[in-house]
Parts: C-alpha cells; sequence; structure tokens
C-alpha cells in the first residue's frame, strides 16, 4: 500500500510533501507499504479543514452528531476482517487478540458511549442561568501503534460526539490501520472537514500539529516523556489537554487467594500484544512463603504459550513492533540481569525472522531495580514479594506511575487493598471491566479520562448565561 494522499475537507488529497515513511511488517521484516510525512503545509490544510467545519458540526443537533458517529461504528464492524488483517500485519498483533480485543473493545466503547450520550444533557438551568455544553474547536489527536484502531477511536468519538472537529496524527509505526478507518469515516458520510487524518513523524508532523495556533485542544496516548513535552505546547495558547501515558501497574496476590488467577491475570496483558499495553500488570506481588509456589505457577501457565507467527489462529505472542522497540526490550532484560535479578523463563531474541522476544519473567526483583520501575512496553513480567499486605501497598505505590493494577485475593480484603493503590483502574479477581466507566492514570500515568461520560466531558468547553 503507497499513499501519498492525506485526508481533509471530506476527500483524499495529493500531498505537498513528497518525504514518506515506510510500514515494515514486524514478522516478515518485510516493508509492506509507505506512507507520506504531511509537512507543515499539508498540515495547515488539515486544520484549516476542521476549523472550517467547526461551527456547523458544534451547532448540530448531539442527537444528529452521533448519528454520525454510529455510521462510523457500523462502518468498523462491517469491515473488521479488513481491520483485523492491516493490524496483524503493521503491528503483530496476534490473530486471536485482534479478533477479541483490538476491534471488539473499539466496537464495544463506542456503543457505551453512544448510549450514554442519549440521555446526557448539553444544557443545564442553575438559578437564573443556563449552562451550556459545547466543543472546544479543532482536537489534534496524537496516537501511539499499540492499539491502532481504539487509540484513535478512544479520542475521536467523545471528541466529535461533544461537537469538535478533528485532525488525527497515527502512529508511524502503525499508519495503515489508521488509513482503513479514514476510509470508513468517508464512507460515513460525515460532513466536509468534520474528521481529518494526516500521516507522518511525531517529530515533524506531529509537532507542528500540536504547535498550531488554531488547535484549541491535544489529546494524547503515548509516552510520558513525550506526554511531558506536550504541555510546553498546549501552554502558548491555553489549549486544553488529555493525556494518556506510561504505566507500571501491579498486580497484587493476597494469601487465601486464587495463586493461579493472580498469575494468569497478569501474565496475560503482558502476552498479549506482546506486553505492549500501557495498563499491563507487569509487577506482580506475592507474599514471601508463596514465592517457590509462585514460580511453580509461573512456569506451568509459560510452557504452553505458542509464540510465533501471529497469523496462525493458536498464537498468543507475536512480534515486538520493530526492530527499535526490540533493541529496547532486549536492553531491559540485560539491565535486569546486570541488576541481579534472575530470570525464571525466556530471556532472550528468538532465533526466527522477525522481532521476536521470547515471553519472559524475573524472579529475585526488588522494587529499585529498572525491571520494577520503568515501563518495558514488552513481554517481561518481574515478581517481587512482600512481607505484609501494608508493605505490598506501599511497594505497589511507590512508582512515578498510576494507570492500572489488581487485586487477587478475598474480595472484602481486596477492596481495602484497591482503596489505597494510587491508579486509575484496579481490577479485583475476574472483576472485568465495563466500558462505560472510566480508564487513566494518577501521577505521570496521565491528566484526564477516556470512555464513556467520562470521556466526553474532557472534551467540553463550558458557558454560563445569565437572564
Ligand atoms: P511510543 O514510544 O509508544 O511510540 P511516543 O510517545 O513516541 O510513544 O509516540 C506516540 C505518538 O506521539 C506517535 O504518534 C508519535 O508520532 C507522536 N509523537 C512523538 N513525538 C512527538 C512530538 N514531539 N510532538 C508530537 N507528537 C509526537
Amino acid at each position: 500500500m503507497n499513499r501519498q494522499t492525506l485526508y481533509y475537507n471530506g476527500a483524499w488529497q495529493d500531498a505537498h510533501s513528497t518525504e514518506y515513511e515506510e510500514v515494515i511488517n514486524p514478522t516478515t521484516e518485510e516493508v509492506i507499504g509507505e506512507v507520506v510525512t504531511a509537512d507543515q503545509e499539508d498540515v495547515n490544510k488539515a486544520v484549516a479543514s476542521a476549523k472550517a467545519a467547526f461551527d456547523s458540526w458544534n451547532t448540530l443537533e448531539p442527537k444528529k452528531r452521533a448519528e454520525y458517529v454510529e455510521n462510523i461504528l457500523k462502518g468498523i464492524t462491517a469491515r473488521k476482517d479488513e481491520l483485523v488483517d492491516v493490524m496483524i500485519k503493521e503491528l503483530g498483533t496476534s490473530r486471536q487478540f485482534a479478533e477479541s480485543t483490538q476491534v471488539t473493545v473499539s466496537e464495544k466503547e463506542m456503543k457505551a458511549t453512544l448510549e450514554e450520550i442519549e440521555t446526557f444533557s448539553f444544557e443545564d438551568e442553575v438559578d437564573n442561568a443556563t449552562v451550556i455544553k459545547e466543543g472546544y474547536g479543532v482536537v489534534a489527536c496524537i496516537t501511539p501503534w499499540n492499539y491502532p484502531l481504539n487509540q484513535i477511536q478512544r479520542k475521536i468519538t467523545p471528541a466529535l460526539l461533544a461537537g469538535n472537529t478533528v485532525v488525527v496524527k497515527p502512529a508511524e509505526l502503525t499508519p495503515m490501520t489508521a488509513i482503513l478507518l479514514a476510509e470508513i469515516v468517508d464512507e460515513a458520510g460525515l460532513p466536509d472537514g468534520v474528521f481529518n487524518l494526516i500521516t507522518g513523524t511525531g517529530s515533524e508532523t506531529g509537532d507542528y500539529l500540536t504547535s498550531h495556533e488554531d488547535v484549541s485542544a491535544i489529546s494524547f496516548t503515548g509516552s510520558t516523556d513525550v506526554g511531558k513535552s506536550l504541555y510546553e505546547k498546549a501552554k502558548t495558547t491555553v489549549k486544553q489537554i488529555v493525556l494518556e501515558l506510561g504505566g507500571k501497574s501491579p498486580m497484587i496476590y493476597l494469601d487465601g487467594g486464587d495463586l493461579e488467577l493472580a498469575v494468569k491475570n497478569s501474565a496475560n496483558t503482558l502476552l498479549h500484544n506482546q506486553g505492549q499495553t500501557c495498563s499491563a500488570l507487569s509487577r506482580l506481588f506475592v507474599p514471601k512463603d508463596e514465592l517457590e509456589r509462585t514460580k511453580e505457577v509461573i512456569k506451568d501457565y509459560y510452557k504452553d504459550i505458542k509464540v510465533g507467527d501471529p497469523n496462525e489462529e493458536d498464537t498468543m505472542v507475536g512480534p515486538i513492533v520493530s526492530k527499535d522497540q526490540m533493541e529496547t526490550v532486549l536492553n531491559y532484560i540485560e539491565k535486569g540481569k546486570e541488576e541481579g535479578a534472575e530470570i525464571l523463563v525466556g530471556g532472550n531474541k528468538m532465533d526466527r525472522k522477525g522481532y521476536f522476544v521470547e515471553p519472559t519473567v524475573f524472579v529475585n526483583v526488588t522494587n529499585d531495580m529498572t525491571i520494577a520501575q520503568e515501563e518495558i512496553f514488552g513481554p517481561v513480567l518481574v515478581v517481587l514479594t512482600y512481607d505484609s499486605v501494608e508493605e505490598a501497598i506501599e511497594l505497589a505505590n511507590d512508582s512515578i506511575y498510576g494507570l492500572s493494577g489488581g487485586v487477587v485475593g478475598p474480595e472484602d480484603e481486596a477492596i481495602k487493598v484497591a482503596r489505597r493503590l494510587k491508579t486509575g483502574n484496579i481490577t479485583i479477581n475476574e472483576g472485568a471491566r465495563t466500558p462505560k466507566a472510566p480508564f487513566g492514570g494518577y501521577k505521570q500515568s496521565g491528566l484526564g479520562r477516556e470512555n464513556g461520560l467520562y470521556g466526553v466531558e474532557d472534551y467540553l468547553e463550558v458557558k454560563a448565561i445569565f437572564k
């Protein structure tokens, strides 16, 4: 797929830029496409298109906006197989995960937000005031590669429903899913300029887009370092900013709980999508006297995991998204060994074509080690031990991050522990997420929330009219 076009003003437009980026399949290491790196002139045109469309979209009846968003949802469902295929190719996510999660989650989350918005009031009466909630203007949506469809969905659904228009800049590693989504949006018949997509790098295209004076809000998902730099850009014209950043989330196993469940819940977040999930439960805490049993449960769980071609139905773990990212993960594994942690499972690059790293588990880890503090964004689990529940809570909270968490144990006690964790999301035992609940981080994991009405609120400007 070669794409020298960008999507704005309701159509695919020839790019001014002649620069392009290659897209590489991490399983085969082959170039599978190239997409244009939008330059400043391209960005200006896309932003102008979104700006011109804003007033009429913002004043459109909310119900009508919801109908358009519903058309996008229908398009996603209709083209699900294509979305799954393109994600397997450019991201290396397994077929089972692409089908069960990557696309399905988008459908569920969109449906939930559409349900919630039906009864949402964009106008309230407070004493003699009418309080109006409306869009900010143009939202720059900057997304990462790990969930190439859903990271975009989580921004455009609430932003559009709230009355904003959007310019999306997807990650350079996975632009093809985004291009397919733009085709779906095009077919959904939105008014021209409401949704715009430009491809390009973060340092050029993303940087210029987020600094643009006609951008009223920045919505970013990605690394904490880039998130921090966006504050600088937001301040120039006092832009609204929504950040969903990194994580190093704990899973605490409490005595009397189901240890197999704790291991499975934690391990699965590091196996599916190769652990490239910001909410992965990458630190497993167990009581000291349960360590030996935990090791046996882990070895038993990992022995049947199939790592390989993500296209095969029974593969759970595919390749890391890129050569660079694979090297980052391997460097962390080396660092763990150097700092004295012990490998229980895996620990090596796999001897085959593609960017494959063995699913890896470290024991003998202390919370001050690099592998216990930094986000690895790969299939690496670290196991830590504690003497008392108090200590487990303290260690779990001893992190710059606070995105997610899990507690497995007797329910009442687990809930007490959950209340004390400084993270935005916590799962107790088999508790499943509802897409109407907020997702987002404490501390350096972010600012604002995604999903349901919590997500919509971050994209609403508020005005009071006194009569
Ligand atoms: P990751 O390591 O997950 O790729 P990044 O934070 O580097 O996370 O990238 C997430 C998104 O942010 C990508 O779309 C990338 O192109 C974009 N990006 C990176 N640097 C910048 C920047 N300086 N300004 C704006 N966007 C950026």
